[in-house]
């Protein structure tokens, strides 16, 4: 018997009887097919740096474009991409896919502009993952101080030795790391220091609960362990300015722009008017 179609196979039942739902299974299906039916797509939301006024980075928010469902929001297929490992080849082609994208919003937004990239925490546990995203920007000619790579608090909680060894050889090759939703995970603060991390990205339900003195308590924490923040979920004018204040590096929100297709983002010149951020000041 072949192995590796025996395995593909094993974790397809395998997942499928752990849902229960004939559903997920169907969407696995579907879901395995993505990538070669071109049904994956990538939307950006721009990062934005309130003292200086400028766009900095962007972020990038993967869709699926189903035949049978419509668009589906990553939320509803990450999970199922994790259970099943095709998140590993569908985390290369958004690696590549931010690659070719970088070129041309680094035009508009400046040698300094970053791309920021979600890596799960199944990504990370593959053995070659640090040779394979070399290859990749090699290929697509991107230096690696170019690309963010966010992983979330919960993917650190497992095999903490790999992760922190990992996280170093991507550092070594200049990626930043950014943890992501910050404060909404079940790790320990003493993580911050064992990690190699750039940047904490705030959680929005801190930002949409307004809670600021948890927030100046993390900004400070952070300034400490000289960590840059950026805010995620920043949604109205008040939640802006309050933000910014407090002296936060980078902002993240509704308010800035909504994630939306590379050829439609606001240009540098357009985006703090376009909010109103620069205006009503
Ligand atoms: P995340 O990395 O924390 O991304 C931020 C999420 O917040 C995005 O949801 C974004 O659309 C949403 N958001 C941004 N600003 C606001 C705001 O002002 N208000 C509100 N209510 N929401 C806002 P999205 O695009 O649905 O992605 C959800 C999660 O899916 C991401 O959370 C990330 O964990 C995961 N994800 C997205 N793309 C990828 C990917 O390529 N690979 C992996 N492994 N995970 C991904
Ligand atoms: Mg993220
Ligand atoms: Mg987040
Ligand atoms: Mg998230």
């Amino acid at each position: 018997k072949a192995k590796g179609a025996g395995r593909k196979r094993f974790h397809i039942y395998e997942a499928a009887y752990k849902y229960d739902h004939v559903e997920n299974f169907i969407h696995e299906l579907a879901l395995s097919h993505a990538i070669e039916k071109e049904e994956l797509y990538v939307q950006y939301q721009l990062i934005y740096h309130p003292a200086k006024q400028v766009v900095i980075g962007a972020e990038a928010l993967l869709r699926w474009n189903c035949s049978a469902r419509g668009i589906v929001q990553p939320n509803n297929f990450i999970p199922v991409a994790e259970e099943t490992g095709l998140i590993v080849d569908i985390g290369y082609w958004v690696i590549r896919q931010a690659c070719k994208d970088w070129h041309l919003l680094q035009k508009e937004y400046g040698d300094e502009f970053k791309l920021s990239v979600n890596i799960s925490r199944v990504q990370l546990n593959e053995e070659d993952f640090v040779d394979q995203i070399m290859q990749i920007v090699r290929e697509e000619e991107v230096a690696p101080p170019s690309i963010e790579l966010e992983i979330t608090e919960s993917t650190t909680v497992h095999s903490m030795q790999d992760v922190q060894q990992t996280l170093h050889r991507l550092r070594a090759h200049g990626f930043t790391i950014a943890l992501d939703d910050f404060g909404t995970g079940y790790s320990s603060l003493s993580m911050l220091t064992l990690l190699p991390i750039d940047k904490l990205k705030i959680d929005r339900s801190f930002v949409a609960d307004g809670n600021a003195p948890l927030i100046a308590a993390m900004l400070a924490m952070a300034s400490a362990l000289q960590l840059q923040v950026i805010a995620e979920g920043i949604e109205t004018y008040e939640q802006y300015m309050m933000l910014k204040e407090m002296g936060c590096w980078g902002v993240q929100g509704y308010y800035i722009n909504r994630p939306m297709n590379r050829d439609l983002l606001p240009k540098q010149t357009e985006i703090g008017r376009a909010a109103g951020i620069t205006t009503r000041e």
